[in-house]
């Protein structure tokens, strides 16, 4: 069933001088890097309109909302309601098909459905048989780059680490590429994101814990490169993967020894 209007509960929290938030009906979506709870409601807001569209696109089935006087917050943290008005959010796809065919004409393909990387992430082909990205971002404006921009150092060469906030990292510079602009599928790049906030309960004396991450890491890598080489068929795409460095790591256990 269609619906047009949805009310969800959204927990903002402050940690440090940064504010953030998170979904309970929607685990594992956590923005952390806000300035003020205003701008953190709006942020939340547009995710979740965006969210709620893609999972809508994908058939995916939409929780019932929780009440948000059933929600347990803690000390640091505040909840609102926030009303989704659908509607906007498909509105945003017809903008961008048209922008589409202003920008590039009546010659181009659109080859998108395949990827499933965002509701609005297209991948077009031109004239000239440029692969070109045109996404939407945070600001609902529409972004359009040439799909080579995301080679680093003129070369698909990507490595892979659990540790950073974009695990996604160049194999030569070490710039960091917005995961989220890659051909990936929506839902590999959100397990990844899951995945990665693990990276801090990682202890250095749980040698298990921190293989079965690292294994999940590998099959990460694999996917991703795959992925890319589907995309990518006439080119070079190397994917590596970098274990966990225990010496990065703290030591859980302290042992307080009699005298
Ligand atoms: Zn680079």
């Amino acid at each position: 069933m269609i619906r047009d209007h949805y009310y969800f509960p959204v927990v903002i929290f402050k940690s440090g001088d940064r504010f953030g938030y998170h979904f309970h009906d929607f685990p594992g979506h956590v923005i952390y890097y806000c300035f003020s709870e205003e701008e953190s409601l709006e942020m939340a807001k547009n995710y979740l309109g965006k969210h709620l569209y893609w999972m809508e696109k994908l058939g995916l089935t939409i929780p019932e909302p929780t009440p948000i006087e059933d929600l347990v917050l803690s000390e640091n943290e505040k909840s609102f309601l926030l009303e989704i008005n659908l509607p906007l959010y498909r509105g945003l796809e017809n903008d961008i098909l048209k922008w589409i065919k202003r920008r590039f004409g009546l010659a181009k393909t659109i080859i998108t459905d395949l990827y499933q990387v965002s509701p609005y992430y297209k991948l077009v082909l031109d004239a000239d048989k440029q692969k070109w990205i045109v996404d939407i971002n945070i600001e609902n404006e529409i972004v359009c780059l040439p799909l080579e921009d995301i080679k680093c150092c003129g070369e698909f060469n990507y490595k892979v680490k659990g540790n950073y906030a974009d695990p996604i990292r160049c194999n030569k510079c070490g710039t960091e590429l917005e995961l989220h602009l890659l051909p990936l599928p929506k839902l590999l790049v959100y397990e990844m994101y899951d995945w990665c906030a693990q990276y801090d309960h990682l202890y250095a004396d749980e040698p298990q814990i921190i293989n079965d991450f690292d294994q999940r890491g590998i099959e990460f890598t694999n996917k991703i490169r795959n992925e890319l080489r589907e995309v990518f068929k006439e080119e070079e795409v190397f994917v590596t993967y970098v274990p966990v460095d225990q010496s990065d790591l703290i030591i859980q256990t302290y042992y307080i020894m009699d005298e």
